[in-house]
Order: C-alpha cells, then sequence, then structure tokens
C-alpha cells in the first residue's frame, strides 16, 4: 500500500458522500462503500461491523470475507480483535492478527488467510456506532498515514449512520433514534410521568460531514474557532467570577488556544472532512484516550475539553441550546448531568427528569425532590439516544424509563398512574383526620421541605407542619453567599405559607455532598464524615450567627423552631445553641421583636448522640433523627454508593435497637423525639418507627397518604408487642415478621 496523498482521501470520502445520494438501500449503500473503501486503501478486505445491542457487534457489510458471513457473524464487545476495537474505542493495527492477543478466529468469514488487520472504531463523540476493519495477506503493519486514513473513513461512515444512511432489515441496521429503548437506573425521586423528551444540551446534527474545498473549510474552521476564544476571553473578563469558576475558564482558554489542537483539526479538513466533523473527530478520540486514565483530573479536563468542543459545534452549526426551539408540551428533560440552579429554572414546568449521571444525594436530586417531579439517575447512555419530542415514560419507583415505548408498555405503564392517581383520591379523604392507629394512638405527619415551592403541600397532603425544612437551596443556587435580609425575607413566606403550623427549619447542612459555589472545597478523603454541617457552623460561626439572626427576624414575633444538624456530642449542641441565645439576647437588645416562643433541638445523625450523657436530653428541646445519615453511618455503608445504599434493611434488627434506645432515652427524659429521613415516608417502615415510640413523623408531601392510611388501620400496641418478641430474638430482621402480621391485619 502506498503513502496515501491528501487528494485521495478527499477522492474516497466524496465518492462515500455520492453513495448517500444516489440513494438504494442500506444494504446496498454499505455493500459499495466497503468495496470503495478496499479499492481506495488497497487492500484485499474492508468489513464493517455495526452494534445490533449495547454488548453485540454484526458483520454488516464486507469486500473480502466470505459474503455468506454477513449478518452471521457477531462477536461481543471485547471479543476478538473487532470486539477489543469496540471497546476500547482506539485503533488495533498488527501485522500478524492470529499471533495477536484476544484473536478470535471467525471459520465463517475465510479469514484466516489474512495476516494484517486494522480495525478503527466508528463512533460519534461518545455513542460507539461498529467498528471498520480492513485486511490484507501480506503481513506488514499499517502506517501511521493509513491508519489516520482509516480513522477519517470512520468519521465520515458515523456520520452517515447518524443520518440514517444505512439502515435495512435486523437489529444492526435498525434505524437509529427509532426503536423503543429501555433504561434501568436508580431512583432519584418516585413517581411517574409520561411526556416528550426536552433535551438539556440539543443533539448537534452534521448534515454534511466531507467538505468539498478544503480551503474555505479551513477558513470557515479557523473563524469559529477565532470566534469560540473570543466568547472564552469574554466570559474570563467578567467581573463576577470567584476563583473556582475562573480555573475552569481558564482550562477552557488553554483549549481554545491549543495549536495542537486546531492542527489536527485542520488536517482532517486537509483531508476531506467537514469543519464539523473535524470537531467531532478529535472529541471522540481525545474523549477515548482520557477514558482510559484513572487520574480524575484528567477526567475533569476531559468535560472541559467536552464543553469546548460542543461550544465550537454550536458555533459551526448554528445549532443548539439557543436554537429557539419550542419545548414541547409535558416535558420530560433528559441531560447528561444537571445543576440545581438550572434545574429550579425550569421548575414545575417539568414532568419528569432523567439523568445519565446523577447521584441520589446530588443537588440537583434535592431539588427534583423538593419539586417533587419524578426523578431518575444513571440512565446510561440516555442522552445519545434521546431525541427532542421521543415519546418518554418514567417510572421513578424502579428507577426504569421507557423511551419511545411500544403501545403495550405505554398502556400498562398509564395503568400504573391510573392506580397511583386512585390511591392519591383515596388519601386525599384521610387528608383531614388523624393519624390514629387501632389502640388510640395519634402520630404526628409531617412534611419535609426546602423551596417556598413546598408549601401549597401543606395543605393539599395533610401534614400537620414542616418537620424538616432544609435550607442548604437557598445557598446553594446562588453564586455569592445569600445575604441575611434576604434569608429573613425568604423565612418569613415560608412562617407566613405554613400560617402558624410548626416549621423545624435546620440551620445550613453543607459540606459532604453539597459543595458551596462560593466557599473554598476542602480536598477530603472521606467528605460525608468530614468538615460538614454544624463542625463548619462551629468552626466559622458567621454564617451560623448570620442565619440565626435572620430566623429570629423572619419569625418577628412568633414561633420559632430550629435545629442544629449532625451534633455527634452533647457539647457541640451546647456550643450551637450558645451561637443562638447571644443571637437572641442581641435582637432583644437591638429592640427587635423576638420569637414568642423558641424551640433548640438537635438532629441525632451519628450513633454517637445516642449514647451522650443525660444531660444532652435534659437540655434539648427535641431531637430529631436524621435517618439517612443515621444508617449510612451505623451500618457504615455510603448513602450514595449505589453498590452498598441498598444493602442493609432498615428493619435490620440491630438498627431498630439503636432506635428503640433512643426512643428510651427520649422517654426517660421528656424530650420530643421525631424522625425525618426517606424512610419515614415508606409506609411499613413508618410503622414500625411508630411502634417504636416516634410520636412525629418527617417525609416527603407525597408520603403522608399512605403513611396515614396504614397507621389508621393497625394497632400499634400489638405491633410493639410484635417488635419487643422480635428484639429479643435472634432475627437478623424484623421484616419478615412484620410483614407477615400486617397481611394478617388485612395491612
Ligand atoms: C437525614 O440525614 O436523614 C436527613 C434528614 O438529612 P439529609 O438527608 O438532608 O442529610
Ligand atoms: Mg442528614
Amino acid at each position: 500500500m502506498p503513502e496515501r496523498s491528501e487528494s485521495e482521501s478527499r477522492k474516497l470520502l466524496r465518492s462515500l458522500r455520492d453513495t448517500l445520494a444516489e440513494g438504494g438501500k442500506g444494504q446496498d449503500r454499505l455493500d459499495r462503500i466497503t468495496r470503495i473503501i478496499a479499492r481506495s486503501i488497497g487492500t484485499e478486505v474492508c468489513s464493517i461491523y455495526l452494534f445490533r445491542d449495547a454488548e453485540t457487534l454484526e458483520l454488516c457489510a464486507t469486500e473480502g470475507l466470505k459474503r455468506a458471513a454477513v449478518h452471521q457473524t457477531r462477536m461481543k464487545l471485547g471479543e476478538g480483535l473487532v470486539g477489543r476495537v469496540a471497546r476500547t474505542a482506539t485503533p488495533v493495527n498488527t501485522g500478524n492478527a492470529p499471533a495477536e492477543k484476544g484473536f478470535r478466529f471467525m471459520p465463517e468469514t475465510g479469514e484466516e488467510i489474512y495476516s494484517s488487520f486494522l480495525g478503527v472504531p466508528i463512533q460519534r463523540v461518545g455513542e460507539r456506532l461498529g467498528v471498520l476493519v480492513v485486511q490484507s495477506r501480506q503481513s506488514r503493519q499499517f502506517s501511521d498515514d493509513e491508519v489516520y486514513a482509516l480513522e477519517v473513513v470512520a468519521m465520515v461512515l458515523a456520520e452517515m449512520t447518524e443520518l440514517g444512511a444505512f439502515t435495512g432489515e435486523g437489529e444492526a441496521m435498525a434505524a437509529k433514534h427509532k426503536q423503543p429503548v429501555m433504561f434501568r437506573g436508580a431512583t432519584g425521586q418516585e413517581g411517574a410521568a409520561e411526556g416528550r423528551v426536552w433535551l438539556h444540551e440539543a443533539r448537534v446534527v452534521v448534515t454534511n460531514p466531507v467538505a468539498d474545498d478544503p480551503v474555505a473549510e479551513t477558513e470557515r474552521l479557523r473563524a469559529a474557532v477565532g470566534q469560540l476564544r473570543v466568547s472564552v476571553d469574554d466570559l474570563l473578563s467578567a467581573e463576577s467570577l470567584d476563583k473556582d469558576q475562573k480555573a475552569v475558564l481558564e482550562a477552557y482558554r488553554m483549549f481554545a488556544h491549543s495549536r495542537g489542537w486546531l492542527r489536527r483539526m485542520e488536517e482532517d479538513v486537509a483531508n476531506g472532512l467537514s469543519a464539523e466533523a473535524a470537531v467531532e473527530k478529535e472529541q471522540s478520540a481525545t474523549r477515548a484516550r482520557l477514558e482510559q486514565v484513572p487520574d480524575a483530573y484528567l477526567r475533569e479536563r476531559l468535560h472541559d475539553l467536552d464543553d469546548i468542543s460542543n461550544r465550537l459545534l454550536r458555533i459551526l452549526t448554528g445549532q443548539g441550546r439557543e436554537t429557539g426551539a419550542a419545548m414541547p408540551d409535558n416535558p420530560v428533560l433528559v441531560a447528561r448531568n444537571i445543576g440545581p440552579g438550572e434545574l429550579l429554572e425550569y421548575g414545575r414546568k417539568l414532568r419528569g427528569v432523567v439523568l445519565q449521571e446523577g447521584s441520589v444525594g446530588s443537588h440537583a436530586a434535592v431539588v427534583a425532590r423538593a419539586l417533587a417531579i419524578p426523578l431518575v439517575i444513571h440512565a446510561e447512555r440516555i442522552v445519545t439516544e434521546a431525541l427532542n419530542g421521543d415519546h418518554i415514560m418514567v417510572d421513578g419507583d424502579q428507577g426504569i424509563v421507557h423511551l419511545r415505548p411500544e403501545e403495550t408498555v405505554a398502556r400498562a405503564f398509564r395503568d400504573k398512574i391510573a392506580m397511583q392517581a386512585a390511591a392519591q383520591n383515596r388519601y386525599a379523604s384521610l387528608r383531614d383526620l388523624p393519624a390514629q392507629s387501632k389502640c388510640g394512638t395519634v402520630t404526628a405527619l409531617h412534611m419535609n421541605a426546602g423551596l417556598m415551592a413546598d408549601l401549597p403541600s401543606l395543605e393539599g397532603s395533610g401534614a400537620e407542619g414542616v418537620g424538616l425544612f432544609r435550607t442548604e437551596l437557598q445557598f446553594l443556587v446562588r453564586s455569592q453567599m445569600p445575604k441575611r435580609s434576604e434569608l429573613a425575607a425568604i423565612y418569613a413566606r415560608v412562617l407566613d405559607a405554613a400560617r402558624g403550623r410548626r416549621v423545624a427549619f435546620r440551620t445550613l447542612d453543607i459540606g459532604s455532598d453539597k459543595v458551596l459555589p462560593y466557599m473554598k472545597p476542602q480536598d477530603e478523603p472521606n467528605p460525608a464524615m468530614g468538615w460538614r454541617a454544624i463542625r463548619v457552623g462551629l468552626d466559622k460561626p458567621g454564617v451560623l450567627r448570620m442565619q440565626c439572626q435572620a430566623l429570629i427576624r423572619a419569625a418577628n414575633g412568633r414561633r420559632l423552631t430550629v435545629m442544629f444538624p449532625f451534633i455527634a456530642q452533647m457539647d457541640e449542641f451546647t456550643a450551637a445553641r450558645a451561637h443562638f441565645d447571644r443571637e437572641l439576647a442581641r435582637e432583644a437588645a437591638l429592640g427587635h421583636t423576638v420569637p414568642e416562643s423558641v424551640e433548640v433541638g438537635a438532629m441525632l445523625e451519628t450513633p454517637s448522640l445516642a449514647f451522650a450523657p443525660d444531660a444532652f436530653f435534659d437540655q434539648v428541646d427535641f431531637v430529631s433523627i436524621g435517618g439517612n445519615d443515621l444508617k449510612q453511618f451505623f451500618f457504615a455503608a455510603d448513602r450514595e454508593n449505589e453498590l452498598v445504599r441498598r444493602r442493609y434493611d432498615t428493619l435490620d434488627t440491630g438498627f431498630l435497637r439503636l432506635i428503640d434506645h433512643i426512643a428510651r432515652r427520649c422517654a426517660a427524659t421528656g424530650t420530643p423525639l421525631s424522625f425525618c429521613g426517606e424512610d419515614a415516608g415508606r409506609p411499613i417502615e413508618a410503622v414500625v418507627l411508630a411502634a417504636l415510640g416516634l410520636r412525629m413523623l418527617s417525609m416527603r408531601p407525597a408520603s403522608v397518604g399512605p403513611v396515614k392510611a396504614l397507621l389508621r388501620q393497625i394497632d400499634l400496641t400489638a405491633l410493639r408487642a410484635l417488635l419487643d418478641d422480635v428484639l429479643a430474638g435472634s432475627a437478623q430482621t424484623a421484616r419478615p415478621a412484620v410483614m407477615d402480621w400486617l397481611a394478617g391485619q388485612g395491612g
């Protein structure tokens, strides 16, 4: 094979493009293309393998191998050399294929006579589409130029695949973005929704991957890069930037001014690619390289480079976020990831949210929960599969998403939504009734909130008050520390909306996963057990004091309930309370109206506090168990780690003994006790907590109905007796006994 010239490359790309224009079936096109490539590159064999599902590749066309193998030969991702190219997204180039590690001989193809093998991935920014292979008898390594030429061809094939040029019979040649796809992710927020896809970052469609005039195309590319540099420089000169934003933009600037990057794209264009296809080619290649890198810093840079490439593509195509496309009715937001501020901006317009990444405790999840929007996270590949306007169904309970569902699936899903709506109606009839169990015990049901937008639920859900108001969101969604007056105004509006009902404001719980954009992040090896919540509050008391002042002013003579997060020992509570009392005294001295009554409580979120001295229980006005954190520290199982977060049952007898111990200590000192973790909203868990003596449960508004319904059906004294038996025995978990007992109650 002779050295290839740029003009040869361009000729090849043009003839590929012409096959697009010629029409005909997808299979005919693929056949023609393998012939053209083999002839132009000068190899006996050229084959195209496409994915038939996420794990399997299928030989879809070949020049040189046995035709009978087409659509018969298949291999798993990682299997054989072709599978290796697909898995690693990097070329395999060998003069002696059979000697290569992982080689697998496919007898039906007749490939045994070909020694040399060059395979390159067919991919389009993060989306793996297939593998392009050339083979020849002569045993030799392909030159760098040849590898490069084949990569350029593969880029054009990727764009053609995306444009639907190769659709035909069978899974491997099914039209892209037309098939029903089901995603198994994880639950971020329960609930079900049906609607149309709205992509947070619209997909850029490249309609012409091949350029006719490389000189003009290079000019276009340079002009776009110039525009990109100016826009990044503009962003950098903005005055309101903090250090971190500046650091990210500096990285952007470095990429935008990188000579290597521009030179590689110019080479691609000289070889016949359009400017857009050149950007995508480099983006894919860098991604593939960096994805192999375990270093977190370098992976961050990968995101930066991705972002800057997307910006360049938007400049070149005029497509993207600013296209002005109208949001569909019933929008379901689909994104790789999203920040809390951006999600809040969409607000209640959204029916559902599906994220490719995300985590249960992320800010976005906190916002989705506050807005009561079903959220599924970890829906792998959804961003590359979904198109704006696609029909989508989100099952937040199961963490499942149906994209472009078949009618039977859609019908079953709608039945489920209808059943949930019917159940909500049933619960609505209980709204004004107390959660009084058959033995006469009444459990107070409150709701968790974190936004003004939550407050309307107070009327609708039947909650008696707000058992946990998370104050982080007002801090998280801003780019600067909020002012005392702003906070006071927000808290006052919350109290107005509560109309005299109790609202327990939890002071700022930052650190761990919740990092304020304007605070220097601590590089902690284990942030959930690090400098967070009240630890920050006590070490840097300025914010804690300011928040206490804002709360006292917001109360403006009304009752005020405050609790401190993550109190691990008595002294922390004593110190936090002293800050509050000092502010109270100061406000009084300034002549401001002070609250008519004040309750100051502690959140029990670490096992240590359960063993605090009696004096702690005597001095605290109330204790609220933060079950999410308490459980993670009791079992040493990260609440955000999918591998372990469901590993231990809340009804594990060890955990229940801890709750029982806390309940007994509070009862002995007459300290009111509540529970405000997610488990309070799960009916089975909730009745067990109530039976153990928790007289106040705080949960998501939508859970109040189901929890109340179950509490009203059962006898808590009888359940308590059952639990006493179970806890005296040797069972690992109380769940089977509780379920049996409930079944016997008709509950
Ligand atoms: C908890 O830990 O249970 C809790 C209510 O607080 P958060 O979920 O905000 O950490
Ligand atoms: Mg907590």
